[in-house]
């Protein structure tokens, strides 16, 4: 199989007005099938930019990048965006579901438009199994005001899934979360994961980065550290250990 990621010195620059921001710099990175890999670094090093072209919705100034394993350096915006289509699924920070639409019509939403068409039955034996994979079965009917923030964002990673993309990009997923919300989050993306899907996410949160297999911080558009996380935090066992000390601190 080839690698899901392949960049090969990849420099991205801005213009603005007679200002050239060189938003990241030569960077070469490879994520083979089946990685979950953190993207961490203070703001504007660079993760949004490089995430964006990770996911087709930009072009690099230079470089060359492959996905799952198909060149698209040279391709046009409709190439690219057919590209995009079909082999990345998004995650954003703040959800981004229809507001009088139910869970399950939300993740219904990617295949309305597919090229080719998916076959009505197909459409709903795969939500039925993204909404299956979240753990939110139960919550098919619900509209997005009738569920809390974890399970909208489960949602919205639902929604990535239809698809079936090679590759789950996240920006900040759980940057409007609290602790165990995001964990719950973790969660979804460990189950995900352990599916074999491959997940990219950006995290300002060392605390969340542990969840996942490995971490790369970025600095000044460029990779400072790439490595594989020793100890691996376990969401189920980390919310089963919240559980336990929300009820002794009830018990005081
Ligand atoms: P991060 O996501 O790590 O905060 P970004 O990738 O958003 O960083 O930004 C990296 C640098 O590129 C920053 O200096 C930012 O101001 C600049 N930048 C990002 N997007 C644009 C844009 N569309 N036009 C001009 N400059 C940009
Ligand atoms: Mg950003």
């Amino acid at each position: 199989m080839p690698p899901i990621v392949q960049l090969e010195g990849i420099h991205k620059v801005y213009q603005t007005g007679d200002v050239q921001v060189h938003a990241v710099r030569e960077v070469s990175l490879k994520v083979e099938p089946g990685e979950f890999v953190a993207i961490m670094g203070a703001s504007g090093s660079g993760k949004s930019t490089l995430m964006n072209i990770t996911g087709c919705l930009d072009q690099p100034t230079r470089g060359r990048y492959r996905i799952d394993g198909v060149d698209v350096s040279q391709l046009t915006r409709d190439e690219l965006a057919e590209i995009r289509n079909s082999k990345v699924g998004f995650v954003f920070q703040g959800f981004n579901l229809l507001a009088r639409t139910s869970a399950r019509e939300n993740v219904e939403l990617p295949m309305l438009y597919a090229h080719p068409q998916i076959h009505r039955r197909e459409q709903r034996a795969r939500v039925a199994r993204a909404l299956e994979l979240v753990g939110l079965s139960d919550r098919a009917d619900h509209l997005p005001n009738q569920l809390s923030g974890g399970q909208q964002q489960r949602v919205a990673i639902a929604r990535a899934l239809v698809m079936q993309p090679a590759l789950i990009l996240a920006d900040e997923p759980t940057g409007n979360l609290d602790t165990r919300t995001s964990i719950e989050v973790m969660g979804a993306f460990r189950r995900l994961n352990d599916e074999g899907i491959t997940i990219i996410m950006v995290t300002h949160e060392l605390d969340i980065a542990r969840y996942t297999k490995r971490n790369i911080i970025m600095r000044d558009g460029r990779i400072q550290t790439d490595r594989l996380v020793g100890a691996r935090l376990d969401p189920v066992a980390q919310l089963a250990h919240l559980r336990v000390e929300q009820e002794s601190a009830e018990l005081v």
